[in-house]
């Protein structure tokens, strides 16, 4: 069977080239760091100020805390504790922080006052006394290192205030912009895994006399998987060109909650198409299929965390109809 002039062999060929081609010949734009000669290699990171040097082999690691179990759990509140002087006294509970059993410090985000102006960020050791940190089992298994972590009168030290007192709040929003397009770029690239794994074992598996690749519903799925992540791929780079050319951050969070929808959505639609292509392979953890069934867990560990789709979506609605309020006249042109 012949299709707008290419033969079945050659659709699969020019599809599997497409994902195999580097970037920078797939896309006009010019890559966004090439250097010519290798990279100079980088001087060691200097010691830390906060703690005395330690053998660990790697760079002191500090990881965002800022969720919490639920509305009826206590927040992390942290206070000025005079008595002892120049040091919050924090309690609380924050929950599923990712990487929580390898930090040596924790960007804890702590209730000081109320409303939005009430949040302060403070640099936590993880092993000061109080603050007890447990991972937690997940549908994903292991690499994340989701967990669970207990503050209970944790002094720490006033110096370690991260900025000013009651904007946190401001600098998480700020933060959560580089994060989502971090996310989705990864994701972006789960997406195309589950789009090459599925490929590779079309051509390989047959039924009914022949490999699923020359089935038409099949070649439908490849080629539509590939049609959302080549897109998903180039509104990165389009993100990523905004933050390169110097677009500040308070215009791009829009940009950054909608790509991050995109990502996961893109990544949902390949999990399940990439599983449907290898049948039964994609439920067991062994065999051709195990990639696919791993990834088909990683799913939601990409759709809720950085800011869960619904409120991301609600987010960028609500930035549109403030700036549609503020300009009517520019509400037909606006590209969210
Ligand atoms: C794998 C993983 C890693 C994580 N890592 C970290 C981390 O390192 N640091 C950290 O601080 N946090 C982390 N989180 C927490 C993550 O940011 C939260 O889970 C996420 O913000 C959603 O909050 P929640 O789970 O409390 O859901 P809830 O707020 O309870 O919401 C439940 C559901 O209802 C929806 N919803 C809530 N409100 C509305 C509304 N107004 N309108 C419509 N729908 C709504 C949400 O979208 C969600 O789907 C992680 C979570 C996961 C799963």
């Amino acid at each position: 069977m012949v299709k707008f002039g290419l033969t079945k062999s050659g659709i699969a060929k020019l599809v599997s080239e497409a994902s195999l081609l580097p970037p920078p010949l797939r896309h006009s734009l010019p890559p966004f760091s090439v250097s010519p000669s290798p990279p100079p290699s980088l001087p060691p990171p200097p010691p830390c100020p906060l703690r005395p040097p330690s053998p660990s082999p790697h760079p002191p690691l500090a990881l965002p805390a800022v969720s919490t179990p639920s509305a009826a759990a206590p927040p992390a509140r942290g206070r000025l504790a005079p008595p002892r002087g120049g040091a919050y006294r924090v309690s609380g509970q924050k929950k599923w922080i990712t990487g929580g059993h390898v930090a040596d410090f924790l960007t804890l985000a702590v209730r000081t006052g109320a409303g939005s102006k009430g949040i302060s960020l403070l640099l936590a050791d993880t092993s000061a006394p109080g603050i007890e940190i447990r991972k937690m089992e997940t549908q994903f298994d292991t690499c994340h290192g989701t967990t669970f972590i207990t503050l209970d009168n944790v002094l720490i030290p006033e110096e370690n205030l991260i900025g000013k007192e009651g904007a946190g709040f401001n600098y998480l929003l700020l933060n959560f912009n580089h994060e989502r397009l971090v996310i989705s770029v990864s994701t972006c690239r789960f997406a195309r895994l589950c789009y090459t794994e599925a490929l590779r074992y079309s051509m390989r598996r047959k039924t009914f006399g022949k490999p699923l690749s020359e089935h038409q519903m099949i070649r439908w799925k490849l080629a539509e998987m590939l049609r959302q992540v080549e897109a998903l791929h180039d509104y990165n780079e389009r993100v990523a060109f905004q933050y390169k050319a110097g677009v500040p951050d308070s215009r791009l969070g829009s940009q950054c909650a909608l790509l991050k929808v995109q990502a996961s959505k893109t990544f949902e639609y390949c999990a399940r198409e990439a599983s449907q292509v290898f049948g039964g392979a994609s439920v067991v953890r062994e065999g051709p299929g195990r990639v696919v069934e791993r990834l088909y867990r990683e799913v939601r560990a990409q759709a809720i965390p950085g800011g869960s789709e619904e409120i991301l979506l609600d987010l960028a609605a609500r930035q549109a109809i403030a700036s549609a309020v503020k300009a009517p006249a520019a509400a037909g042109k606006s590209r969210l």
